[in-house]
């Protein structure tokens, strides 16, 4: 249909309305449109549009609503930017600016069918013999040749979903297709690409900008929570390798509006290439660009401006060096956050704790030449350039220190040295002699797998990935080495490890717990972070001074950054972009031409994706994840004290959801007392649940205070369970 044409008619109709109607309702409707004008307008005329009554008022604002039209549609062409610096502040009182409303006024392909819409309510109205012509047959519901030509669009974007959802291949659509069409839905389109929407793009650069803005306006269409106008965006850059048999890899960089509500991560650039970009300042060059716009511009959505604002970027210690143009983190001056001098001890040791800090200003200065390697593009832009970087604990905490000391423990796999370097294995003074007095007996590791293997089975549906022996420790995930931090180590290490060592471990665990910890205070900053510097003191002396390389060292300056960031740990990590790396990764059915594969899949994507709102409201409890039945899913902890273990749930409704659940006595032990009392973290050993059913009913605003636990069974008690908070979605 033609949007001009239909709105031309509608205006026609709507202006012969005018002029029946009387002078009161024009009156009552402008009114009306006044009190309305800052709160969803268009929402209430899409919705009230439908039935198109006669004597609806609504209507008499629909020239206004004509200029609305394509003055929206202008901005879009415009991107979305706007000069005026000035942020629109009106009130509205709407939790959402949801994605139904902007679908309606924005969204090229929703445009169209509200015009529809409104085209087939007047029509029903009016016989206007002159306008009512083509567009009044093409928008017959009642006629079959439509309503066959309806099912068959909605049967191909049913399909395009399911092979968005599953990964099918062209073919199998195809395939698909083909058989729906001999099944009689003969205007089915029987090429995957167009329903699809595959983009025929062929070149295959190693470049690809998708978009930066572009990306943010998406997510804004997916809504933002009322009151906010300053949204926060993360970038996260990083090394992606594609396939076993070549160095090809990924470089993409990775945006997410941390306060949207969709805050799925997105993709505004991929480099493709065998190894890292050639040149970092052509790299980043269209990004950067754009977040320079962003500095000095307002996004506007749907009548509200953002302002967009550079919070961090998140890379691993390698991407970091590369972008912010240092020396890399084993070099003299690597340490990014103190200007101390490294000792060469087998590896790049970095042994003082309260060296000079860096701060930005010294950085844009380099006032400590040795540390950079050249001037970082991002200089460009008002970001910190110490603390815009932040330590990501997934890299650092996870996958550097917690898998050091579990190799430790458990012993470099391949000892065996090649029969020149046979010498090196009698001197004691190589690293690997050193570190093999660390290595646990072969039956102390049996018990390690073992209890990782009977805690595995005990993890509540929220764990992916929920723990394999140490045999396979080089394939343990990010994720499993923080569940090993954060839950099973204190369990799995317990009268395995010798006292000194299982204490020195606590404090590591401790201090991470209290920096993830959701609700995080500037005295818990504090005290995670006396618990740091002590825990990396005590590293040297138990491990020795040459273990207190770079990941280990930067613990004494991880409580600072939340700090400086404002939040726990889990706000500025790279475990969602870390995520969202592997589904990318996922999207490619072969080898050739990577970058051209990955646009299409994304086009595709784009195209059919179906968000939904509710599904990422995070104060929202989920009641799907208590299972009474299942003895994992089934504790609860209210108000950080009282534990339940929920037995049923009975229907929710308006009043609430009825719980029957076992209550726990108020005497419940400390499973650990160093470095602190483990019920100061909510970590409590729980036994004798009353076994008398109590029937509540938990009023629906207070479930927001209930938090999940993990229930591990203790090894040693039996029939007692070790109940852990869980500290984030996982
Ligand atoms: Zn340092």
């Amino acid at each position: 249909m033609d949007p001009n044409k239909s709105r031309s008619t509608y205006s026609r109709l709507v202006r012969r309305k005018l002029e029946e109607a009387k002078m009161e309702e024009i009156l009552a409707a402008s009114r009306i449109v006044e009190q309305d004008s800052a709160e969803g307008r268009r929402a209430t005329i899409a919705h009230e549009m439908q039935p198109a009554d006669q004597d609806n008022p609504i209507l008499s604002t629909s020239s206004e609503e004509e200029m609305d039209y394509d003055a929206t549609k202008q901005r879009e062409d415009e991107l979305y930017v706007i000069d005026t610096q000035s942020v629109d502040n009106r009130n509205e009182n709407d939790v959402f600016v949801g994605a139904e409303r902007i679908d309606i006024t924005e969204s090229d392909n929703c445009s169209t069918s509200s015009d529809s819409e409104i085209q087939t309510s007047l029509d029903g109205d009016e016989d206007d013999e002159n306008s009512a012509g083509d567009d009044g047959s093409a928008s017959s519901v009642a006629s079959v040749d439509e309503y066959k030509k309806e099912m068959n669009n909605s049967l191909n974007s049913k399909v395009a979903r399911i092979a968005i959802k599953h990964k099918l291949t062209h073919v199998a659509v195809n395939d698909v297709l083909r058989l729906l069409r001999e099944l009689g839905h003969e205007n089915v389109n029987i090429d995957a690409r167009t329903i699809l929407g595959t983009t025929r793009d062929r070149s295959d650069d190693s470049f690809e900008h998708f978009g930066l803005i572009r990306g943010i306006v998406k997510k804004i269409k997916h809504g933002v929570k009322s009151g906010i106008h300053n949204l926060q965006l993360q970038i996260s850059i990083d090394g992606l390798p594609l396939f076993r048999s070549s160095t090809t890899q990924f470089w993409p960089i990775l945006g997410r509006i941390v306060n949207c509500v969709d805050s799925r991560p997105f993709v505004i650039s991929v480099y493709c290439g065998p190894s890292k970009p050639p040149d970092v300042n052509a790299y980043l060059s269209p990004f950067l660009e754009e977040c320079k716009q962003l500095e000095q511009k307002t996004i506007t959505v749907d009548r509200r401006s953002y302002r967009v604002v550079l919070k961090s970027v998140i890379c691993d210690a390698p991407a970091r060096s590369f972008v912010k143009q240092i020396k890399a983190h084993t070099a003299k001056f690597g340490c990014e956050r103190c200007v101390q001098r490294g000792l060469k001890n087998h590896a790049m040791t970095f042994p003082v704790l309260n060296a000079q800090l860096r701060n930005n200003a010294s950085f844009r200065k380099k006032t400590n030449m040795p540390h950079h390697d050249g001037t970082s593009p991002f200089t460009d832009l008002s970001i910190d350039m110490i603390h815009g970087f932040p330590l990501d604990y997934m890299h650092l905490v996870c996958i550097g220190v917690m898998r050091k000391m579990l190799l430790l423990w458990r012993g470099e796999k391949n000892t065996a040295l090649p029969s020149s370097r046979k010498k090196r294995r009698i001197n004691k003074n190589t690293k690997k002699a050193k570190d093999r007095i660390h290595r646990l007996s072969q039956e102390q590791l049996a018990i390690i797998n073992e209890r990782i293997d009977t805690t595995s089975k005990q993890f509540t549906m929220e764990f992916n990935r929920k723990g394999r022996g140490l045999d396979v420790l080089e394939h343990w995930k990010a994720v499993e080495l923080r569940t090993f931090l954060l839950y099973s180590g204190p369990m799995v290490l317990k009268g395995v490890l010798d006292d000194e060592k299982y204490e020195h471990f606590m404090y590591f665990h401790a201090a991470i717990r209290i920096l993830c910890s959701p609700s995080l205070t500037t005295e818990q900053i504090q005290y995670a972070d006396t618990l740091l510097q002590y825990f990396v003191d005590q590293f040297g002396t138990i491990y020795g001074s040459y273990q207190l390389s770079y990941n280990l060292h930067s613990l004494i300056h991880l409580a600072s950054e939340c700090r400086f960031q404002h939040g726990p740990l889990d706000s500025f990590s790279a475990f969602p972009f870390e995520s969202y790396l592997g589904q990318l990764k996922s999207l490619l059915r072969g080898t050739r031409r990577p970058l051209a594969q990955l646009k299409k899949r994304l086009s595709e994507i784009e195209l059919n994706d179906t968000f939904n709102a509710e599904m990422c409201d995070g104060n929202k409890f989920n009641f799907q994840c208590i299972k009474p039945k299942s003895v994992s899913d089934s504790y609860l902890m209210i108000d950080k004290r009282q534990l339940l273990h929920v037995t049923a749930i009975s229907q929710a409704n308006v009043t609430g959801i009825p719980l029957s659940f076992h209550f726990q006595n108020r005497q419940r032990a400390c499973f650990f007392e160093v470095p602190l009392k483990s019920t100061d973290l909510q970590i409590y050993i729980a036994n004798n649940f009353h076994k008398d059913d109590d029937q509540i009913t938990l009023p629906i605003t207070s479930c927001k205070d209930f938090i999940k636990c993990v229930s591990l069974t203790c090894d040693e008690d039996e029939g007692k369970l070790v109940i852990f908070p869980l500290l984030h979605n996982l």
